[in-house]
């Protein structure tokens, strides 16, 4: 049995509300969700679920965008994180000041190079793949050369480095369309993870 993880929890709130998601990240969802469903990657998921049917006639209605799925009928709404994600979150609500975060940002590129050298960093990334099937989670081109992405930031988030949930599949060409642009890309990213979650 897992625990908790992907399930609705009355009491909670949202975390899915209130955001305001950029016009470029709507769209980007909605084509990605259609991606996944032509890919039959959401197909596959319903399985053993008490009503595979009607969820997966669901999803391929939200594949052919006959649903809003922001808000409400968002399949994330209540969705909650692990409480393990959730903690680490709390202790790193916005990027902190101060000597440990500057230890990580100012000029320390070799550390920062030994740890993306590190197993467990390499653990970390194969993991990421793994979870995503080494396919790219923004153009689910299967051929491209693909790498993992931090969705809350490597340098100022050193917590959540070696989180899976804080990691993602991209290809080379869609990493590059997120870098400097990490924020905007997070909901995006968290709600993709959270669908496959959902689903599982
Ligand atoms: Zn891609």
């Amino acid at each position: 049995m897992k625990k908790n993880k992907g399930q609705f929890k009355k009491g909670n709130k949202p975390q899915w509300t209130g955001k305001k998601v950029p016009e470029d990240v709507k769209k980007k969802i909605s084509e990605s969700v259609k991606k996944a469903w032509e890919r039959g990657e959401l197909k596959g998921y319903p399985k053993g679920r008490p009503n595979p049917k009607i969820r997966e006639v669901r999803l391929k209605e939200v594949a052919e965008g006959k649903h809003n799925i922001f808000g409400e009928k968002n399949p994330m709404y209540g969705k909650k994180h692990s409480d393990e994600t959730l903690k680490k979150m709390r202790s790193s609500n916005k990027p902190r000041k101060g000597k440990l975060n500057n230890f990580w940002k100012g000029g320390i590129t070799p550390i920062n190079a030994k740890i993306r050298e590190s197993k467990e960093y390499k653990k970390w990334r194969n993991e990421v793949f793994k979870r995503d099937e080494y396919i790219c989670k923004m153009c689910y081109n299967k051929k491209r050369y693909v790498e993992a992405h931090h969705i809350k930031k490597f340098s100022e988030y050193p917590e959540l480095r070696f989180d899976v949930d804080n990691g993602i599949t991209l290809c080379r060409k869609c990493h590059n369309e997120t870098k400097h642009h990490e924020k905007k890309w997070e909901f995006f990213f968290e709600w993709t993870i959270n669908l496959r979650r959902h689903l599982a």
